[in-house]
Order: structure tokens, then sequence, then C-alpha cells
């Protein structure tokens, strides 16, 4: 008799840890983590800039390979780099919110998550003068909040397919490679331009891994797509 409420408890803790620390969990409400299995696309986003370390050069080799990519940015360093965010959205590359301070918001109530995000929605548009409209939880965690009022603000709420540590800095060939080996039909490739909490982190590693990682994917056959295109879908 006590076994089926013990594993029943275990099982709702189970899915509770689920829902806050799977970037992709659809529990907390809709969420964006890949596109067609079923098309040679993906899906560039950088996380957590912009910052000088990485975001200019990203934009150039951007620029010069054609490629669209995705900029999840922290609040507090748009302010801090204002036009380096400026530049993204000049680029016509995508702007989107990963709240102010990053900190992780599975535990936050409602007034703390709407305010990291207003906050941010405004500093955006100031150093921008566009709307944000895509939305990522700092490390993907997430609570009944966080979808509520992502979706109140109008923003669609992205998870990723696939990250590969580069934050770690484990030089721009192993990068590159760590990507050529999981890439997929529509996976989102989560990658960093900057830190959420140390401003003193470089990224130059990714930068330079870039045109390595554009090359492979291009000659696997794939298409580099804006993650516009997911919203609709
Ligand atoms: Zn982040």
């Amino acid at each position: 008799m006590t076994v089926i409420p013990f594993g029943a408890g275990v099982l709702a803790a189970g899915s509770v840890a689920y829902a806050t620390f799977y970037q992709n969990s659809r529990i907390y409400g809709r969420i964006i983590a890949r596109g067609s299995r079923g098309k040679m696309s993906l899906y560039l986003t950088f996380d957590d800039g912009p910052h000088p370390s990485a975001t200019g050069r990203i934009l150039e080799i951007l620029d010069a390979t054609e490629t669209p990519a995705a900029f999840f940015m922290v609040g507090a360093n748009v302010e801090k780099f204002s036009e380096l965010a400026r530049r993204v959205a000049a680029c016509g590359q995508t702007v989107g919110n990963h709240t102010f301070h990053h900190q992780k918001l599975h535990l936050k109530g409602p007034r703390f998550i709407a305010n990291e995000l207003q906050q941010t929605h405004e500093t955006i548009v100031r150093a921008t003068d566009c709307q944000p409209g895509f939305f990522r939880a700092p490390h993907g965690y997430r609570n009944p909040f966080v979808s509520a009022v992502a979706r109140r603000m109008g923003y669609a709420s992205f998870g990723w397919t696939f990250g590969v540590w580069d934050t770690d800095q484990p030089g721009a060939s192993e990068i590159r490679r760590r990507v050529r080996a999981r890439l997929k039909p529509g996976a989102i490739i989560l990658l960093h331009d900057g830190d959420g909490n140390d401003p003193r982190q470089d990224r130059s590693q990714t930068a330079e891994a870039l045109p390595g990682i554009i090359d492979d994917a291009r000659e696997a056959g794939y298409e580099f797509r804006p993650l516009a295109e997911l919203v609709q879908a």
C-alpha cells in the first residue's frame, strides 16, 4: 500500500524537476526547441552578449557569409555595450531577451520575473530601436510564472536543440568539431558571445570557430535560417 504513494511522489518530483531544469520541457508552456526534422535547416543562436570579445567579430562573419542568427541578450550587457547591441539589430540579425541580470528564474515569483523581462525589453528598445519578440530563460530554467510573464508580454519562448559548452573555452577547433558532430535537421544551436555573470569572460574562441562551423554545415547540405520562421510554424 505504501509503495504506490511513494512511487507517485517520486514521479511527481521527477516531473517538476524535468519541467524546471530541462530547457525544452513543454510542461510550463509552449517552447520552441527545434525546427522541422524534415528540412535541412539550422538555427544559430548566441546567448549572454553583447560583449566586445566576440559580438563584433561574429557580426562580421555572419555578414560576410550571409548567415542569419539570433542574439539572446542580457540587459545589463546591452546597457554596458549598447553600441554593439545596436549593430546586431542594424545588421538585420534577430535580437532576443535573455533577462537583465541572468539569474536563474525557477525559484522567483512573478514580480521579479516581470521586472527582469521588462527592464531588458526597455533597454533593448532604447539601444536598438527594435522590439524584441523572442525570449530564452537563463540556463533554460523556468517555472509556471516564467512562461506566463513571457506570453503576456508577447514573447515567443525558445529552448535549444544542443549546446557545445563553448563557454569552457576548449579551443576554436574543438568548438567547431563539437558542433559538426551534433548537426541534425532543424537544430537550434546554442553558442555564446558573452557571459551572463562575469563581464571579463572572453568568447573569442566561439567567434574564431564560427567560419568553420558555417562551412561544415553548408558542406553537409544544411541551410541557416532565421529563427522567426519557427514562430509561425
Ligand atoms: Zn545565458
